[in-house]
């Protein structure tokens, strides 16, 4: 199967978006790429170093790189505010309701424009809106007036009524509002007290009736859906992130493009599924991969060793005792555990097991062979994807005796702050290309083999040895540092033997980031040519011949 069908004009979108943006809005992308700052500090440290970026010029983007901008929570309110005085000034109603009817639109202006300039009242009328009211609900006292909720009839009972006419009390409404957004967490469709009315509460209302605290709930609840509603617009999936990103890769688009995308908080992952970076591995893949470990690595390596499958329906059965008599215990099959021919040809005792050539055992073993060629290829892919998972969960070990590497590097040599930094930088290199690594053996073992995967198990390789190499390096204690020994490596100073580390270091990193962006430059060029084949059937998980 080829991951193939998928339109092709996400990039017509991406583009129409942002001009959209552009001409409508000049204030909303005005502070640039989310990555500027970082690129900033690249550029002065490779230039420090003497490296030259693979592609100079830093605007041209890579085939596995996608364009992307963060936004902090204020301009997002302000984009939202634009967004419903736009629509508001369009339909000629109220903001509050022009925002309940973006809403309901999934803030998809130009449809509801077009819809409700077709049908007015039916639109609003779904939206739970009405538009041609100005006037807003306001806090009444009623003659003789009983709330139907709570009964009370009091004189100078204050009452609410939205334009529907159901008057409830002030207390009823409070009480209502404070269940619906502070238990239920409700936000965008809270709507009037009186049973099957559809009328929406406008954030005007709820302004008034709630206390601040709850108001304030209420608000981020609002920014939170207009986020989640936007196609365009992803929160950052770090706890406590207060950044969203903006990305126009389209969901249709996920089987030709992993969207990786950067936060200001340095956390980098998934647009389209908002799972860490997991290039090069496409999203449905990954999320296929991912149930099938949980499912079944554990025990992938117990039932390779402990069992066998039963030749009639596949079902796999554990031998726990010395008869080689098997009964299974799903469709009751009953054959033999050593030549896996059926029990019934055996006779009733079982040394007169000597049926080896028998069709029925002969077949039989055969496909017991083909099932278990399948579960060692899964624990073939899984074993090594677990492995650089496990090896960057051992990072933060890393990482401290990097730091403490680098203070005594400063104190022993001549090095200064920005020159020991170097090391720093290798471990977040290889900490990055072990994340590669780890997917490139989920989309493998997805892969139908052709010479096109030969060619992706060759960069598969080349970045493996570069990283393995760069890791050891970066273990290894550093002489004349960590032991005080002054004289090392013969003739050598410790400070000139410092630098030919840091020269070392330096040559292996550049050479580990050149190997990942072959790597993924190949994989994501072979996504948008569809090259490369697939071997799984994505509705169900299953694996094709
Ligand atoms: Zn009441
Ligand atoms: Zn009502
Ligand atoms: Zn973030
Ligand atoms: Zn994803
Ligand atoms: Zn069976
Ligand atoms: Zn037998």
């Amino acid at each position: 199967m080829s991951a193939m069908d998928v339109n092709d004009d996400y990039q017509d979108d991406m583009l129409d978006c942002d001009d959209d943006i552009v001409d409508d809005e000049p204030d909303y992308d005005s502070d640039g790429m989310d990555d500027e700052d970082d690129d900033d500090e690249e550029d002065d440290f490779d230039a420090a170093d003497g490296f030259a970026p693979v592609i100079a010029d830093k605007d041209v983007k890579k085939a596995y790189e996608v364009e992307f901008l963060v936004h902090s929570t204020d301009e997002i309110i302000e984009f939202q505010n634009k967004e419903i005085a736009h629509v508001a000034g369009i339909l000629g109603c109220l903001p509050e309701h022009a925002a309940t009817m973006l809403r309901q639109f999934k803030w998809n202006k130009e449809r509801l424009i077009e819809r409700y300039m077709e049908d007015p009242e039916g639109e609003s009328e779904k939206a739970g809106v009405v538009v041609d009211t100005k006037k807003q609900p306001r806090f009444t006292v009623v003659n003789k007036f009983e709330c139907p909720i709570c009964c009370s009839d009091e004189e100078g009972l204050e009452t609410l009524a939205l334009s529907c006419g159901h008057r409830f009390c002030r207390d009823c409404y409070e009480a209502y509002l404070n269940e619906k957004i502070a238990q239920q967490g409700e936000s965008r469709r809270i709507q009037c007290m009186e049973a099957g009315c559809r009328l929406v509460v406008d954030e005007k209302t709820v302004e008034m009736v709630v206390s601040p605290k709850v108001y304030e709930k209420y608000r981020n609840l609002l920014l939170r859906t207009f986020v989640d509603d936007s196609a365009h617009l992803k929160w950052c999936p770090a706890p406590d992130c207060i950044y969203a990103i903006e990305c126009h890769v389209p969901q249709s688009a996920l089987d030709e493009i992993v969207p990786t995308v950067k936060c200001k908080c340095s956390n980098q992952f998934c647009f389209g599924c908002t799972l860490p970076d997991h290039q090069p591995c496409i999203c449905r893949l990954v999320r296929l991969w991912l149930k099938k470990c949980a499912d079944d690595s554990e025990t992938a390596n117990w039932i390779s060793a402990n069992t066998k499958e039963c030749t009639k329906c596949n079902s796999t059965i554990e031998k726990n005792g010395g008869c080689n008599h098997m009964t299974c215990k799903k469709c009751k099959y009953e054959f033999c555990w050593v030549c896996l021919g059926p029990w019934s040809e055996h006779g009733t005792q079982w040394y007169n097991c000597n049926r080896f050539d028998e069709k029925a055992s002969v077949d039989a073993r055969d496909a017991q062979a083909k099932s278990r060629a399948a579960l060692e290829r899964y624990l073939h892919y899984y074993n090594r994807y677990a492995n650089h998972e496990q090896s960057a969960k051992l990072s933060s070990d890393l990482l401290q005796k990097t730091a403490q590497k680098m203070e005594a590097l400063q104190s022993t040599s001549t090095l200064s702050w920005i020159e020991v930094q170097f090391l720093r930088k290798a471990v977040d290199v290889l900490l990055e290309s072990r994340m590669t690594l780890k997917w490139t053996y989920s989309f493998a073992y997805y892969l139908k083999r052709d010479n096109m995967t030969a060619l992706f198990e060759d960069n598969q390789r080349d970045l493996e040895v570069a990283v393995e190499s760069l890791n050891e390096l970066l273990e290894r204690p550093i002489p004349g540092v960590a032991d005080g020994v002054q004289a090392v490596n013969g003739h050598m100073g410790v400070e000139e033997s410092i630098r030919d580390l840091r020269q070392q270091v330096l040559d292996k990193m550049g050479y580990v980031k050149s190997r990942r962006e072959v790597l993924l430059t190949d994989t994501a060029q072979g996504l948008k040519e569809h090259r490369w084949k697939l071997n799984v059937d994505f509705k169900t998980g299953d694996m094709l011949d």
